[in-house]
């Protein structure tokens, strides 16, 4: 029956299992190291001929309950938890990349990944070719006989262009590549990327999962045969392991995943539309407004279009710092899908590790702003963004 489970009750109840006391939530199991009875059993667990919690870099119940969960959200067969998003990007890339070899990834990522696959892969002899991913002609034309991997964003950080992931994922077959999407800005419940032959997912959980601006983690989602590979070959020896608190506030998060993001979806989509016809927009990048590259794959690709809408303002790199300056509800922050509306300019903020050619190249402008629709009600944050404007 759990199996045949929607999605939003999955989120609250898979992975759960019954604890000593019969807690209805799980208690969070905050120990660093496991004791055994014996040196042999200690032994038997290391040799793995015994099932049994050893020391919390290596696992954890309480993150394992966040694993179990998040595999059975995302529809695969296992999940890594980690110490934050881009240890989980890092993890599913160097799980699968080694020197020599070549990754395709779509030129426009989060500015971190970007700094991770152009300049850290360059020291471990990694070679990246950023392509625009919005033609599946362009990332086939990239391959090379040494291509082991893609990676994509979609809808990507920060102006919402959406790739289509069957595209995407049949291409990778034909070559027999390992296909990587960072799923941060959709969650399982809005798109599931495996569902249409992607092979991995990763996700900065500090995002939507937990939802509450208080945590730094993130999570990847694939085969057993992967996910076992991301825990002994990278998260056990390079160690980017989530701590089990913050597994735990992630677990009491994703508990409101699926009402939280109704919220976001209704607040984003009446601020795009608010944006779409304000004069000093120069243009609104939201997949759910018809004229967008992706309004196409929503419905079929993605359930809704999520709670981040981005927008060029007429005037300059200026113009674009001093309207967020002057917003009062929004706060200044980077990050997205806390409870708090936010707003940031990637081309001083997240997206500052590009080079401005490099940036322009991406399609990231000097007048483009991010924002993340908090969950308050719109009139206000809609007050405030007039406001804003008026000034
Ligand atoms: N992926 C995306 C799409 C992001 O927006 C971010 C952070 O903003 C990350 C990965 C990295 O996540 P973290 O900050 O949890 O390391």
């Amino acid at each position: 029956m759990q199996d045949k489970w929607k999605l939003a009750t999955q989120v609250i109840h898979a992975g759960h299992e019954a604890n000593q006391h019969g807690a209805l939530v799980s208690p969070l199991v905050q120990s660093a190291t496991f004791t055994f009875e014996t040196v042999e059993q200690g032994g038997d667990c290391f040799a793995g001929e015994q099932q049994g919690y050893i020391y919390t870099r290596l696992g954890n119940p309480t993150t394992a309950e966040l694993e179990r969960k998040m595999a059975v959200l995302e529809g695969s067969e296992a999940a890594a938890a980690t110490a934050s998003g881009m240890a989980a990007v890092s993890a599913a890339l160097l799980t699968n990349l080694s020197q020599g070899d070549h990754l395709v990834a779509s030129k426009a990522v989060y500015g971190c990944t970007f700094a991770l696959m152009t300049e850290q892969f360059k020291r471990f002899g990694i070679e990246v070719t950023l392509v625009d991913f919005c033609e599946v002609a362009n990332i086939a034309q990239a391959i090379r006989p040494n291509t082991k991997a893609l990676f994509c964003e979609t809808p990507v950080n920060p102006h919402l262009d959406v790739y289509d992931l069957e595209a995407i994922a049949a291409l990778a077959k034909r070559h027999q590549l390992v296909s990587i999407v960072d799923n941060t800005f959709m969650t399982p419940l809005l798109q599931r990327p495996l569902s249409m032959g992607i092979d991995m997912v990763i996700h900065s959980a500090t995002k939507y999962l937990n939802g509450h601006g208080d945590v730094i983690a993130g999570i990847v989602c694939g085969t057993e045969e992967m996910i076992t590979k991301v825990k002994l070959e990278v998260l056990k020896d390079i160690g980017g392991v989530i701590s089990p608190h913050d597994a735990w506030l992630i677990l009491r998060g994703l508990k409101t995943l699926d009402v939280r993001l109704a919220r976001h979806c209704d607040n984003a989509e009446r601020v795009a539309a608010y944006l779409e016809q304000h004069p000093q927009v120069a243009r609104v990048y939201y997949p759910g407004l018809k004229g967008h590259s992706g309004y196409g794959l929503l419905g079929k690709q993605m359930r809704r279009a999520g709670g981040v809408v981005a927008f060029e303002l007429k005037g300059s790199f200026d113009t674009a710092k001093a309207f967020a300056n002057r917003l009062k509800l929004f706060k200044i922050a980077v990050s997205l899908g806390d409870a708090e509306s936010l707003i940031q300019h990637p081309a001083s903020m997240t997206h500052s590790p590009y080079s401005p050619e490099a940036r322009m190249d991406a399609g990231i402008g000097d007048t483009l702003l991010r924002i993340s629709l908090g969950l308050e009600d719109s009139n206000d944050i809609i007050a405030d963004l007039s406001q804003a404007f008026e000034a």
